[in-house]
This record gives C-alpha cells, sequence and structure tokens, in this order.
C-alpha cells in the first residue's frame, strides 16, 4: 500500500468522523427546535391554473376560472325573517356569500364554444378578468374561438369579449346574444331613462359590443333558431330582459348553462324565492329561478353555474326539505373518462 493511499484514506476517515459529528450537531438543533427547517421555506401563495374539464357525452367542458368575489347581504331581496337568518348565519360563517366568476369552453370536436367570457377589464377591482389566462393554461388560445355564446350582457360575463381600448379579444369568433338583451342594453333611449346606478352596465355592454358590431360579427336570435348543432337555447328572462341559458346534448348526456339563475347558491337554493337588486324584473327572475329548479331537480342534467364558489361550478340539483341541494363536481387532477 502506498503511503500516498494511506494518507488519503486517513483523510477520509477524518472527514466522515467531521461529518458524524456535524451530523449530531444539526440532529441536536433540530431536536432543540423542531420548526427550524420549515420555517426557512419560504411559503408561496400561487395556486394551481383556473381550468377544470369533463366530459359530457363526446362534448369536452372546460370551466375557466375567471376570479372571485364576495356577495352582499344587502344584494339580496327576500322576507325580513330570511334576511335575519342570512345575517346570523353569515356571521357564524363570513364564507357564506363568497362567490366566484367562471366561463365555460366547450370543445364539440369541430368548433370551439365559449358561453360567457368573465369581466375582462371592465368590472374593477382586479379580483377577476382572468378567463383568457385560463384559457391558455387550459392549452387553448382567444383566436382558436369559433363562437361565444352569451347568456346576458352584465359585464362580469362579457367584459372579456374586449379591452378597453376596444379590441375583440376573441377575433375569429362570432358572438351570439337573444334579440331583446341585445336591444334593451344596446339602445340610447332605454339607457337614457335608467337609473344613475344602472348606467354603467349600459355603458359597458355597449363598448364591450361595439368592436363585434363593426366587424359584423355580432349576432341576434329570437327564437329556437339553430346556431349549434346540439345546442338548444333555452330562455330564462327575468335577471335581465333576455337572460339565457343554453343546453348542450350529446349521446344521451345534458349539461345546462344556466347563467345567472343562482347568484347566492347557499342562500338561494334554499329560498328560491330571494332575488338579487341586479334583476331587472324581480317577479320574473323569480319565477324563472322556481320552475326551473323543480324541473332541473328531477333531470339528470349537470349544470354549469358561473357564480358558485366551488370550483369547477358545475353540479347537480336535488330536492331537500322545501328548497334544493347542489351535488358539486369534486376537482381531480385525472380525466375523469366515465
Ligand atoms: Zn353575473
Amino acid at each position: 500500500m502506498s503511503s500516498q493511499v494511506v494518507r488519503s484514506r486517513n483523510v477520509l476517515k477524518r472527514n466522515s468522523m467531521c461529518f458524524a459529528a456535524a451530523l449530531l450537531v444539526a440532529l441536536a438543533s433540530f431536536v432543540a427546535r423542531p420548526n427550524a427547517a420549515l420555517a426557512a421555506a419560504p411559503q408561496h401563495h400561487d395556486q394551481v391554473p383556473g381550468f377544470y374539464r369533463l366530459k359530457v357525452g363526446e362534448l369536452e367542458v372546460t370551466a375557466l376560472f375567471d376570479g372571485f368575489g364576495v356577495f352582499r347581504p344587502d344584494w339580496l331581496n327576500g322576507t325580513k325573517a330570511t334576511m335575519d337568518g342570512v345575517v346570523k348565519a353569515l356571521h357564524e360563517d363570513p364564507h357564506m356569500l363568497d362567490v366566484a366568476d367562471t366561463g365555460f369552453l366547450v370543445n364539440t370536436g369541430k368548433q370551439l364554444i365559449l358561453v360567457d367570457v368573465g369581466a375582462g377589464t371592465w368590472w374593477g377591482g382586479g379580483a377577476l378578468g382572468r378567463l383568457a389566462g385560463s384559457l391558455r393554461s387550459a392549452g387553448y388560445t382567444p383566436e382558436e374561438v369559433d363562437i361565444v355564446l352569451v347568456t346576458h350582457l352584465h359585464s362580469d360575463h362579457v367584459g372579456g369579449l374586449t379591452t378597453q381600448d376596444g379590441k375583440r379579444v376573441f377575433p375569429n369568433a362570432d358572438v351570439y346574444v337573444a334579440k331583446a338583451e341585445s336591444d334593451f342594453w344596446l339602445s340610447p333611449e332605454i339607457a337614457a331613462k335608467a337609473p344613475k346606478d344602472a348606467q354603467p352596465f349600459f355603458q359597458s355592454a355597449q363598448a364591450i359590443a361595439a368592436p363585434y358590431i363593426k366587424a359584423g360579427r355580432w349576432h341576434t336570435f329570437s327564437g329556437s333558431e339553430p346556431i349549434v348543432d346540439g345546442m338548444q337555447v333555452v330562455p330564462l328572462p327575468g335577471h335581465t330582459p333576455g337572460h339565457t341559458g343554453y343546453e348542450f346534448s350529446s349521446k344521451g348526456q345534458k349539461i345546462l348553462f344556466w347563467g345567472d339563475i343562482v347568484h347566492a347558491l347557499r342562500v338561494q337554493l334554499q329560498h328560491p324565492e330571494v332575488t338579487a337588486i341586479f334583476d331587472i324584473d324581480q317577479t320574473a327572475a323569480a319565477a324563472t329561478r322556481q320552475q326551473l329548479l323543480s324541473k332541473l331537480a328531477h333531470e339528470n342534467v349537470l349544470i354549469a353555474a358561473p357564480h358558485t364558489s366551488l370550483f369547477p361550478a358545475l353540479g347537480r340539483l336535488r330536492e331537500e326539505g322545501s328548497g334544493y341541494s347542489w351535488e358539486p363536481v369534486i376537482f381531480t387532477d385525472q380525466w375523469d373518462d366515465r
């Protein structure tokens, strides 16, 4: 054995002893301060991308998160007893009126169809407007979208169509909206007579629609004329004059995009008579909701509900007591092909 090998073995032995000693010191300090290593790791506050997809027959449906918000109890109209109950429940659970904003993409295999597009930059506050990012995270681009179906012209549903400087976010898309809805919000005469706090809704609707009208890509419908194969228009008036749902069917399965039938899920399913101050016709909004909830509770229809805070904002209705309960689709990171 050469002297060099003996020397390097000794160095190795000395080093491993040093290492063992260092390990003991480290372990001792770990035992003395069990949270030291955890505290050293920086906290991460980012979340997963906001999309979730599932299959409805042969359709691929992707929920696209646009943002979140909190509904206020004074935005709801109900009897004193009901509203006292809401305020009390809210005190016990501050998240009871949490809401989200969600748009939905349907890939039929032939066309890419968006149902509502979130708020873009038209709602303010910065908590909304993420839909285009969610769309990209889901593997699609705004340029690929062929059709946008609009439930109604409130800016939390159509703001994502247009930038503040009047550019179309979906340059190759044709936009479809009920004629009653388009005629109402785009009328300068109706806008002029509207109360002051309703004026911003008219102004945003007109600015958002303008570039699509100019490009010949703003289309209205008044009956049940076919727009997309396998899709039925479902008039749901009340929240707004031309508020519309869209029901897609494929291979015996159905999904209904119901727009703003419900804002505060945990209040309005138990009390469908409770309306929102944003409902233009309060009586019609309540009647439409009562009829639709009762119908859906007896059908196997998947519901896309933009404002439920239970992402992916998809679920089914069941009767519960004098009202209804929500059976949510549960998030998973797997493609569920059942
Ligand atoms: Zn809305």
